[in-house]
């Protein structure tokens, strides 16, 4: 089985804590995302699954086994990282096999054949890495990382170097080929929307510390904290206060639905395009301010007595100064 967990690790680098008790549980074929903000700690995750680095405190486990001073090459990890980190005097076909260097084949030729179809590159071994594109250096990488079959695969943002449409393409490729193999996958990033795209499921992480962990739909339909609200695709977060068994904003009560009254400070957060012209409850009067033409939509920035409201419509556009009469459904208004 090659379920991974960790435990309560922290890692602090010289006074710095990078880690803070992360737990995490992930499953025996999952595609596992690390997702937040710079420096928020999805690296040294990774490099301590690796085994690069070692926790001050908390487990690292691989199929329940702890992996407390095992070494990186002992693990049965594959890694890829941002920078493709090929070696330029050695070929392809070179590259691909030097993964298989502790390990026993018995026809390395065929395996590295074999490897290169399953990422598209058949025919590519005896080219020079410097002959690739960035997008083809990279499923180099990810062959060279599988090639002794490992029980884990850990990418640390391999499509960063590369334009938008080829990180998309690549992706698909990296999440057909995890699929195939059935590989448990760590993946980090720190773009959310390919977070949401490729993973089963996705922790998202914030100074050292893991704020959620759920499928993409859960963590974007149901934000447990503000960070994710806010970090994990756009939101419009709302200061108020419980009253009335709504939320109220200024003089406004919004209704909300599914959600349990309280009392006291709430925060009530709702998306872009869930908010519409013609809703017929929780309205509220906004000044147009800006807009931007996204393709499918386009993006209005709004000013409600102060405040920026982001609504997003793939109708009629009103002119700056216009005022406009915004509301939601009860269910699309979340509390926090
Ligand atoms: P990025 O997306 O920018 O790569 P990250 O989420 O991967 O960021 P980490 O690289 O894990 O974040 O860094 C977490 C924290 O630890 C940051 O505050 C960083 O400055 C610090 N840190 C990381 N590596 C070291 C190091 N070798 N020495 C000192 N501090 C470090």
């Amino acid at each position: 089985m090659a379920e991974l967990s960790l435990d309560g690790v922290s890692v602090s680098y010289a006074g710095t804590v990078a880690l803070s008790d992360v737990d995490l549980d992930v499953a025996d074929g999952e595609f596992f995302t690390l997702v937040g903000p710079s420096g928020c700690g999805k690296t040294t995750t990774l490099r301590t699954v690796a085994g690069f680095e070692t926790p001050d405190s908390g487990q690292v486990r691989f199929g329940g086994r702890e992996m407390t001073g095992v070494p990186p090459e002992e693990r049965d990890v594959g890694v890829v990282f941002q920078n493709y980190a090929l070696f330029p005097h050695m070929t392809v076909a070179e590259n691909v096999g030097y993964g298989l260097r502790f390990h026993r084949v018995d026809d390395p030729e065929a395996r590295v054949a074999e490897l290169l179809s399953l990422v598209d590159l058949e025919g590519f071994g005896e080219r020079d890495p410097t002959e690739l594109s960035g997008g083809q250096q990279q499923r180099v990488s990810l062959a060279r990382a599988l090639a002794p079959e490992p029980d884990v695969l850990l990418l640390d943002e391999p499509m960063s170097a590369l334009d938008a449409r080829l990180r998309e393409e690549l992706r698909r490729e990296v999440r057909r080929i995890q699929t195939e193999l059935g590989i448990t996958t760590v993946y980090v990033t720190h773009d959310q929307e390919e977070a949401l795209a490729v993973s089963d499921r996705v922790a998202v992480m914030h100074d050292g510390r893991v704020e959620q962990v759920g499928t993409p739909r859960a963590v974007y339909r149901e934000p447990a904290t503000r960070f994710v609200a806010s970090f994990v695709g756009e939101n419009n977060l709302f200061d108020g206060e419980w009253a009335d068994g709504g939320v109220r904003v200024d003089g406004t009560t919004f209704e909300v639905a599914g959600v349990a009254e309280a009392s006291g400070h709430a925060t009530l957060c709702v998306r872009p395009e869930h908010l519409r012209r013609d809703a017929a409850e929780n309205r509220f009067a906004v000044t147009v301010e800006q807009s931007e033409f996204l393709g499918e939509a386009t993006r209005v920035h709004c000013d409600w007595d102060g405040r920026t409201v982001v609504w997003r419509t793939d109708g009629v556009v009103p002119d700056r100064g216009a005022e406009v009469t915004l509301g939601f459904a009860p269910e699309h208004g979340r509390v926090l």
